[in-house]
């Protein structure tokens, strides 16, 4: 598989000349460290010869966009923007300004190299090749250099061998141009992983993961696995652009998905440790290298699990039963439901017993009641319990109706539900609570004899 040099499809803005006129490079992390290694090598050979001035290597973060094909998503890339920087030379209050190559040819005008962070420039045709203001000759000199005076300004041009009696120093100076450096920098580039945008990562691999479904790195299968096929598109190559034409009619519906992706999954992974936790650091870092791709190519299928079970908790919402209010105060109603609370409270006064607080979800109802009698010290949560009760007040619990029973009394109970108790059996917005008449006598028997699954109720206690 052949993929483009990332420099190939940056060409020609990795290397553009800033408003200062100096070159700027768009280099990886790899790239920009191999470039510092160079110039410090460069730097300290020329020092050892007798360089005073200064080359530094000036390096902010900054982002590359490129079309794969054309009509496709930009593909962002992360790096550097890398500029020379420094101090030119300078001896005895001479500031060197630029070196004078001779060209081959009689009247051609000369190539002026400036020092790393030469801040003057000099019109070319202006200066004579070969000319030395000290000796006060022109000869076919390859190189003479300009060199400008701090405080007087003049500017005069001086022939390399005549240097170091001009300055009055005995080694011959050193002089490295930004160009001889840029060839440094120039040999440095090629290596190094590409750093991609996330959202650029997310919208691909979404495209991708549509229409090629998930192939993890591991598959068994010899399929192309996804985070592949996802580098392929982003990176532009013959082959690349196979699987762009695949993926065309995904991608405007991708470059939307993509950021919403992001967002709901670092809003939902709570996980300290493990997959969760690599996902959300490389979610919100917002870089991908070559080692995680896999890792953020799979956030598509996390975001499908997770939009999956998000639909899935809508749809129980939808079906779970209304909760209301029941009975009318004052009437007596007879429950069904599981104890989803069963806690000993303090009485009322320091001489009145512990009561039990019982909260019963009876599907459609709460019942909440507090009563002393003896059995209800039995009961657990989780037990399912048929009682009866008075309707004392339609209160309201976290938003929830609750129905508060005083008086309450214990029809049955088991730890198990029976079968003609599961709330999937009743049809729907029918609850398993009912109005008893008052004026009936006594509650009704609760479960029919005729269910041969169902528990034999405990003995009814009416103990109040
Ligand atoms: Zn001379």
């Amino acid at each position: 598989m052949s993929t483009p040099a990332l420099s190939e499809l940056l060409e020609p803005e990795h290397r553009v000349a800033d408003s200062a006129g100096s070159w700027v490079w768009f280099l990886t992390s790899d790239e920009l460290a191999a470039t510092r290694a160079r110039i410090a090598k460069v730097n300290a050979r020329a020092e050892r010869k007798g360089l005073t001035g200064r080359v530094d290597v000036a390096a902010v973060p900054a982002t590359r966009s490129y079309a794969p094909a054309p009509g496709a998503p930009q593909v962002t890339v992360h790096g550097f923007d890398v500029t020379l920087t420094g101090e030119p030379p300078s001896y005895a209050g001479w500031r060197f300004v630029a070196a004078v190559d001779r060209l081959p040819g009689e009247a051609a005008p000369p190539v002026l190299r400036y020092p790393p962070g030469s801040d003057e420039t000099v019109d070319n045709a202006s200066v004579q090749p070969g000319q030395c203001d000290h000796c006060h000759t022109v000869r076919p000199r390859l190189t003479t250099y300009l060199v400008r005076h701090e405080d007087t300004g003049e500017l005069k041009q001086i022939g390399r061998s005549c240097l170091p009696d001009f300055l009055g120093i005995t080694v011959r100076p050193v002089i490295l141009s930004a160009d001889d450096l840029a060839a440094e920098i120039e040999r440095s580039r090629g290596g190094g992983p590409t750093l991609w945008d996330i959202d650029s990562v997310l919208t691909y691999a979404y495209a991708v993961t549509a229409v090629y479904g998930w192939t993890p790195a591991s598959n068994p299968n010899g399929l192309t696995p996804t985070r592949e096929l996802v580098a392929l598109a982003m990176g532009g190559s013959r082959q690349g652009r196979e699987v762009l034409s695949e993926i065309t009619d995904q991608l405007a519906d991708a470059t939307q998905k993509a950021p919403q992706i992001r967002t709901d999954l670092l809003a939902s992974l709570t996980g300290a440790s493990g997959y969760e936790a690599n996902l959300a650091a490389v979610l919100a870092a917002g870089i991908v290298g070559r080692k995680q791709l896999g890792l953020a190519v799979s956030a598509i299928r996390a975001w499908q699990r997770l939009t999956q079970r998000q639909a899935d908790a809508e749809l129980r919402d939808q079906q779970r039963p209304t909760i209301t209010h029941v009975g009318t105060i004052g009437d007596k109603i007879t429950l069904t439901g599981t104890v989803t609370l069963a806690m000993a409270v303090a009485g009322y006064h320091y001489r009145s017993p512990d009561q039990m607080l019982l909260v019963i979800d009876c599907g459609s109802a709460v019942v909440k009641t507090t009563t002393s009698a003896r059995w209800a010290y039995d009961v657990e949560r989780g037990d399912h319990i048929t009682i009866t009760g008075t309707v004392k007040k339609h209160d309201d619990y976290r938003g929830i109706p609750q129905t508060v029973l005083s008086r309450p009394q214990r029809i049955t109970i088991s730890t198990l539900p029976t079968l003609a108790d599961v709330p999937a059996q009743s049809a729907p917005g029918e609850g398993s609570w009912e109005v008893v008449n008052a004026n009936e006598a006594g509650p009704r028997p609760f479960p029919g004899p005729s269910n041969a699954l169902a528990q034999a109720p405990q003995t009814p206690n009416p103990a109040v």
